[in-house]
């Protein structure tokens, strides 16, 4: 375990650094430069020119909370930082989506909120909520399958083509006398036997929901019952029938000082509870959201279909993935961009699923991967980037001036590790390209390094 102790160190002197705007100790480093914005000169100024005429090859994947908003409170660098994304005619230069693992409400309401904080039209096709790849798990599709989280749960698993979603709040009511924690919550009488439900084939995980133990009984209900909740616990119901989990963000940067509980503690909740009464793991049947492969994977074919739209022609090579959270934008990012690796020095063979092995997907079972293999066969075929870049911003969940710590190897390990179970760490994978104090500065230094111009039009000369 030597290994990973002097990059901790590194990291955080490099993120303090960045906080500080000191000069870079490493190339990639931002301090902000407005370099991009100065011509070279000599014979590099009309090879330059050029390049400020053509079309971009790379495109933007942006966290939002932690990176543009804080809670509701946008965070000011963010409408700097969009207004050098646009062109004088107001459409952006580079395609953009905005990847995150919020996903208690849908698309469009995400845009239009993005929009009136950035200041800039932003269409829902430029969103992807933590469940939108679930819009092609098509064999849920038409499965009785219980919804759990907060928000208008059943518009957007129907939205997501789902048509027999039930809710938490729907089955407490077919069954009131199964969640009694809160007393006052508890059935005044006996109520007459209930209706019975359809058997529930799959449990769907969109988000925290607002009163967990109602939802953690029910749903270790449903799982112990094989469906049916209002039976009683038989002896044997393992496997258990497939879960669906978005979001696994341990925690969020929202206004307070500290980062909150996100729905992977909910999950983490909801893993050892099951495991304790039963003695088994939990087992997923897919996991999305960052930093699930699935979730880039989706991310690069809307950034393609947008540069079709638009007429790009060339491929868009480099994706850069700004966020603020090490454990699943840094995480997601660099297992996506080990993912893309292996994709093109195996082309053609079945690599594609190589990189789960280090992001770690234990309980992940076959048929997932057979599933993920139709599914992308099919709707988003073959990658294209060639490489995926991993951005952090120091104004989220990532603390810069955390101090570097005596026993840093306790802390990188066990302790440190936020992500998900199914996760394993690799100190590889936490570790940025790049750490800005800012999305602005993460534009600037982008621009920079893809020699892109800035937001000025160009004239020929
Ligand atoms: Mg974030």
């Amino acid at each position: 375990m030597g290994g990973p102790l002097p990059r901790l160190g590194r990291l955080l002197r490099r993120a303090a650094a960045a906080a500080a705007g000191a000069p870079p100790g490493r190339s990639g480093l931002c301090s902000a430069a407005p370099a991009a914005a100065d011509p070279p000169r000599s014979q590099g100024a009309a090879q330059f020119q050029l390049k400020r005429q053509q079309q971009p090859t790379f495109g933007f994947l942006f966290d939002i909370d932690g990176v543009l908003v804080r809670g509701k409170t946008p965070i000011p660098a963010a409408r700097k930082a969009f207004q050098k994304l646009l062109s004088s005619q107001g459409e952006f230069r580079v395609p953009v989506v905005f990847v995150t693992n919020a996903g208690n409400c849908l698309r469009q309401k995400k845009a239009d909120q993005l929009s009136h904080i950035l200041g800039v039209p932003i269409s829902q096709d430029q969103v992807m909520m933590s469940h939108s790849p679930l819009r092609m798990f098509k064999r849920f599709h038409d499965k009785c399958v219980l919804v759990s989280g907060q928000g208008p749960l059943l518009d957007i698993a129907k939205h997501l083509g789902f048509c027999q979603p039930i809710t938490i709040d729907k089955l407490r009511e077919t069954y009131p006398l199964l969640d009694v924690v809160d007393h006052d919550r508890r059935p005044k009488e006996l109520l007459r036997p209930p209706v019975e439900l359809p058997k529930i084939e799959a449990i769907i995980l969109f988000g925290e929901p607002v009163r967990w133990e109602t939802n953690l009984q029910l749903i270790i209900d449903v799982l112990l019952t094989s469906g049916y909740p209002g039976k009683p616990y038989p002896r044997e119901t393992y496997p258990h029938i497939p879960v669906l989990a978005c979001n696994m963000d341990l925690m969020w940067a929202s206004e307070a000082q500290s980062p909150r509980f996100g729905h992977g503690t909910f999950m983490v909740c909801l893993e050892n509870i099951y495991k304790k009464i039963t003695g088994k793991e939990l087992k997923y049947e897919a996991l999305m959201g960052k930093p699930s492969e699935l979730t880039y994977h989706y991310a690069e074919y809307l950034i393609r279909t947008q540069a079709a739209a638009k007429q790009w022609k060339n491929p868009i090579q480099t994706l850069y993935a700004i966020g603020d959270n090490l454990m699943t934008d840094i995480y997601g990012a660099n297992l996506y961009n080990r993912y893309l690796e292996e994709n093109r020095s195996r082309r053609g063979s079945k690599a594609r699923f190589q990189a789960k092995a280090a992001g770690g997907t234990r309980s992940t079972t076959v048929s997932q991967e057979e599933e993920l293999e139709n599914m992308w066969e099919n709707e988003l075929s073959s990658a294209v980037a060639t490489s995926c870049r991993s951005v952090l911003v120091c104004t989220g969940v990532y603390n810069p001036h955390t101090e570097v710590p005596f026993d840093a190897r306790e802390s990188i390990t066990e302790t440190a590790f936020h992500g998900h179970r199914d996760f394993r760490f690799d100190p590889a994978l936490v570790e940025p390209d790049h750490i800005v104090p800012d999305v602005d500065a993460a534009v600037d230094l982008i621009f920079q390094l893809e020699n892109f111009a800035p937001k000025e039009p160009c004239r020929t000369a």
